[in-house]
């Protein structure tokens, strides 16, 4: 059989939103867009395809994402290497710099969308996933750092989530990492039999990563190496401790993490997570901190910033268990018709209550009016407004309300304003 005729479908590990499903993730966009706004961040919306080498540079040669997780080609046409975005802050970042955005203040940026990275598909881990991502550039005070956390902290709270905790650690700065990562390889080159591929591979390359590991093997070995907090200096201090502070006022309860590394290169001081045991082994729906070094590695002038991500099917999973998400109708009024004129006045009558505030959806194929009716029950709009012959010879309309099953007929002309009023009533 030619290609043509095999069955088409998604990539694995790449999911189709359906119309059942969509409504959840509309809703959960707009109070996204809704809270972001309340604490001042506006959108920026950089492209999905990125040179490779932003993302090399910007997220680290030896990090998980880097090494075995992107999504890159050549462009056949240039030969150019690029990579479909693993992660939102390389490009929100590229794009701050190219267009200058922090040249005469800080600012505070958001985006949402797809990214893609190449791993094993399981529940709550994709090949095509979405992530809210928040960056606050020009920042280097704990101030927003603690800020970001009191807006997630207060995100759950919209989206009514409970049983989800808040982890914090100090990456400390630069020539801190460097003695803990001196001491640190001495205490793993102690324990070499126990390393399995990945730790000895990033033994000398990214040790930190090695502490990071899921492997409970490791785990107890790991508990055991010399910890990070414990060659912060008294700036790196001071700043890990004006963030607890800040949590402390704010009343925001979290636990010190020593072993919090976080996947990426890019971070230094704050690093926090947001887990749950709701979602069985991917239990991370927000990962954040600082990267202060990160605009000047990628060309800009130095500008200290701090950000986060959360993971949206995660976090829409999570949502659906804990609360009701949205599950609203598809319409207020579902218009159903009989015969050729009254279809094609359907049209009008609909654009009509449209015109007054209404949502409204046209049956739009043949049917009886028993199947309409049936239809627009299932649509959950609140009225069926029925139009026939006599009706339409009447002037009218016939009016069935839903949930209760009145029936009642009442002139076209005022038939918007009608519906309006009865749902008003309805709801106050
Ligand atoms: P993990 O340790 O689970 O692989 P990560 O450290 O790679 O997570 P980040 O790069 O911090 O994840 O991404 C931020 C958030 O995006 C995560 O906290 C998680 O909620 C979500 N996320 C990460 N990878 C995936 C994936 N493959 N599928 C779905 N969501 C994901
Ligand atoms: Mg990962």
């Amino acid at each position: 059989m030619s290609e043509v005729f095999k069955k088409l479908s998604a990539l694995r590990g790449m999911n189709d939103v359906l119309p059942g499903q969509s409504a959840a993730w509309e809703e959960l966009e707009r109070l996204t867009r809704d809270w972001l706004r309340s604490y001042g961040y506006v959108n920026l919306r950089a492209p999905v395809l990125e040179h490779t080498r932003l993302f090399t540079r910007g997220i680290g040669e030896v990090t998980d994402i880097v090494e075995k997780e992107m999504y890159t080609f050549t462009d056949a046409l240039n030969g150019e290497s690029l990579t479909l975005r693993p992660e939102f802050t390389a490009g929100m970042v590229r794009a701050t710099i190219e267009h200058n955005l922090l040249y005469d203040r800080p600012r505070r940026v958001y985006a949402m969308g797809p990214v893609f990275r190449h791993e094993r598909p399981q529940r709550g881990r994709y090949r095509q996933f979405h992530q809210i991502d928040v960056e606050a550039l020009g920042f280097a005070g704990p101030d927003v750092d603690a800020e970001q956390i009191q807006m997630l902290a207060r995100f759950w709270k919209i989206l009514g989530l409970r049983d989800i905790r808040l982890e914090i650690n100090s990456l400390g700065a630069g020539e801190e990492r460097a003695e803990h990562r001196a001491a640190l390889i001495a205490y793993l080159e102690r324990h070499l039999d126990l390393l399995d591929d990945d730790g000895k591979r990033r033994l000398y390359t990214n040790p930190l990563r090695v502490l990071d590991t899921k492997n409970p093997a490791l785990q107890e070995m790991a508990a055991g190496a010399p910890r990070l907090l414990d060659y912060l200096g008294p700036d790196s201090r001071a700043h890990f401790e004006g963030l607890q502070a800040r949590l402390d006022d704010a009343g925001i309860a979290y636990t010190i993490n020593p072993r919090l590394v976080r996947g990426l290169d890019y971070y230094n001081l704050t690093v926090f997570e947001w887990v749950t045991d709701r979602l069985g082994a991917q239990g991370t729906v927000c990962g954040g901190g600082r990267y202060d070094g990160l605009v000047e590695l990628l060309g800009g002038k130095p500008a200290p910033a701090v950000g986060f991500a959360i993971g949206v099917e995660r976090l829409l999973e999570l949502w659906q268990q804990e609360s009701q998400a949205a599950d609203g109708g598809e319409c207020d009024v579902y218009v159903a018709s009989l015969g050729e004129p009254a279809a094609r006045r359907a049209l009008v009558v609909a654009e009509s209550l449209r015109d007054a505030g209404l949502d409204v959806i046209v049956h739009g194929v043949a049917g009886s009016f028993k199947s309409q009716l049936k239809r627009a029950d299932g649509s959950g709009a609140a009225f069926a407004v029925i139009l026939g012959d006599d009706e339409l010879a009447a002037g009218e309309a016939a009016v069935k309300v839903l949930a209760s099953g009145e029936q009642f007929r009442t002139p076209l002309d005022t038939l918007g304003a009608t519906l309006v009023d009865r749902l008003a009533g309805d709801s106050a």
